[in-house]
């Protein structure tokens, strides 16, 4: 039998446990998403209180579903960061309890590099422009010269966020993006602020004036569609010039607001265009999950990385993508 990883993720609403094995086959992968209450945006320590109460449950079940033993285990993978401190903590606190009590080596995975690397598996892509688009973060993102680089990113929040800001105003229930998207069809171009700085991006002010011209009586569809249309061209812009810039001729889209069809017909276009392609990461593991977390581990520890020091082992709130070491991939 290959090796078996148990995965482990807890950056943000989500808290989530899976187990794939060493070639890449996903044997479970369970969830339990926090729900904030009506017209509130996520309450960390709620979220972390969440999870803390769903944790052994979401991995019993995963272990479970795989069909597995908890001895069967052979690595454990948590999602180290970047995400919201105390959610991280309930990972954090969870795996490492996990790997004492099992005795198995506990890997930490940073987020952003899993949603690649189970989009890679997903899609085949070998090398693609990412453009990671979640509730908290919206990234392009190439692996150039030994890392996974950023070429542009939000400048505030994220793509998803920005989306959930404005249906809150709207009087939508969260998750907002899929009401949006929804309610977009059919809508007419009024004009919204278009933000590009260099190749990174700013969507707070443009949720502003949406969420002005609806209360000044512009039409809800209108606005919808208006709001997609100008942040989805936004960022088709900043992913053609990273095309340009590295040569690639692939486009990975994956993050919660990857699901959006208008974002990946946007892309699709300029991506036909250019003579690139484009694929989407299969829903299940464009959200938030913890395959991606339990793969991710089992590259790192097949290439060499060294497990984590239980008794030192800590959170990187703010781990970024490029500092992130990806022994895995061997590229000239
Ligand atoms: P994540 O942070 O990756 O779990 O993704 C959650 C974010 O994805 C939330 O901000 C949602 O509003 C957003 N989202 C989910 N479905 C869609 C959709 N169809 N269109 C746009 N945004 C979406
Ligand atoms: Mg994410």
């Amino acid at each position: 039998m290959t090796m078996i990883c148990l995965g482990i993720e807890s950056t943000a609403h989500t808290f989530g446990a899976a187990v794939c094995d060493g070639s890449g086959k996903m044997l479970s992968n369970e969830k339990d998403t926090y729900k904030p209450k009506a017209g509130w945006g996520l309450v960390p320590m709620d979220a972390r209180k969440h999870h803390e109460e769903v944790a052994s449950h979401v991995m019993l079940k995963a272990i479970g579903s795989a069909g597995v033993n908890e001895d069967d285990i052979d690595i454990i993978a948590f999602s180290q960061g970047p995400g919201l401190p105390p959610c991280l903590h309930a990972g954090l606190n969870f795996s490492v309890d996990l790997a004492r009590r099992l005795r198995k080596p506990l890997m930490g995975v940073n987020h952003c590099v899993a949603h690649i690397e189970i989009g890679r598996l997903m899609t085949k892509l070998e090398d693609p422009v990412t453009l990671y688009v979640s509730g908290a973060n919206t990234q392009v993102i190439a692996h150039v010269a030994g890392r996974y680089r950023v070429f542009g990113e939000t400048q505030d929040i994220g793509i998803g966020n920005a989306l959930d800001k404005f249906g809150r105003e709207a009087g939508f229930e969260f998750p907002h993006g899929p009401k949006i998207e929804e309610k977009a069809k059919g809508g007419k171009w009024i004009g919204l602020p278009y933000v590009v700085k260099g190749m990174d991006l700013s969507f707070s002010g443009i949720v502003t004036d949406a969420t002005r011209k609806l209360k000044n009586g512009e039409s809800l569809r209108d606005v919808c569609f208006s709001l997609q249309e100008t942040m989805f061209a936004m960022v088709t812009e900043v992913i053609e010039r990273a095309l340009a810039h590295t040569g690639k001729g692939e486009v990975l889209l994956t993050g919660g607001v990857a699901a959006n069809k208008r974002l990946a017909e946007m892309v699709g276009t300029m991506c036909r265009e250019r003579g690139a392609r484009s694929s989407v990461v299969p829903w299940e593991y464009c959200m938030d999950n913890a395959a991606m977390i339990a793969w991710t581990g089992v590259l790192a520890h097949r290439a060499g990385q060294k497990p984590l020091d239980l008794q030192n082992a800590e959170i990187l709130s703010r781990w970024r993508t490029d500092q992130v070491e990806t022994p895995w991939i061997q590229r000239p």
